[in-house]
């Protein structure tokens, strides 16, 4: 099985993230867990060169699926083969919300990529963290002190990239489960794992 999750920049993934692996793992399940952009060591360097240049946006869009594509190959395709559970801290519906919603990237550009990387798999759920760009923004400035170029853009560049989300959860029949990340952490890891049961079975 492959989770990911989604959301922009402070909607509290990592919080959720641990939950889901630590109930996993207590599951005595084989359980990778990863990131994107990233995952592979070619990955981890594209990350710092695509999180910390500015670049054409569709630069930017081929190096997060050039790293997307090393992470299928090494990490994530070996893993389902294996009957492991993949947990991806973003995926492709990242650069969907943040190359075409945020930054206006052509949506025919994003299709043909990732019918190129990834023709015929997608997650088989994905949690997207639902909040507005002003709490978030709130909460990334009291956590973590390093930012990279994307948290220190604007609220309207978020407000794109969260309507691209919910654009992409809307049209995902189902695999996308929007989680109001608002409330508290409690609440949200309660929602968070009892959609994780349903996966369970
Ligand atoms: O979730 P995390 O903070 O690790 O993501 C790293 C950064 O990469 C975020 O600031 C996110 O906005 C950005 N990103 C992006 N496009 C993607 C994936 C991540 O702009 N496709």
């Amino acid at each position: 099985r492959f989770i990911t999750f989604e959301g922009i920049d402070g909607a509290g993934k990592s919080t959720q993230i641990a939950a889901v692996l630590e109930r996993l793992r207590a599951a005595g399940l084989d359980v990778l867990s990863s990131r994107e952009p990233g995952g592979t060591p070619l990955g981890e360097a594209l990350r710092e060169i695509v999180l910390h240049q500015s670049m054409h946006l569709e630069t930017e869009a081929l190096l997060m699926f050039a790293a997307r594509r090393e992470h299928l190959a090494q990490l994530i395709e070996p893993a389902l083969s294996r009957g492991a559970w993949v947990v991806s801290d973003r995926f492709s519906d990242a650069t969907y919300a943040y190359q075409v919603g945020g930054r206006g990237l052509l949506s025919e550009k994003f299709v043909a990529l990732e019918a190129w990387v990834h023709p015929a798999l997608q997650p088989d759920l994905t949690f997207l963290f639902d909040v507005a760009p002003a709490v978030a923004a709130q909460r990334l400035a009291q956590g973590r002190a390093e930012s990279d170029r994307f948290e220190r853009e604007q609220a309207d560049f978020f407000e794109r990239v969260r309507a691209a989300y919910l654009l992409r959860a809307e049209q995902s029949a189902g695999r996308i489960a929007v989680i109001d990340a608002a409330r508290s952490p409690e609440q949200i890891t309660a929602d968070v794992l009892a959609r994780l049961e349903l996966l369970l079975g």
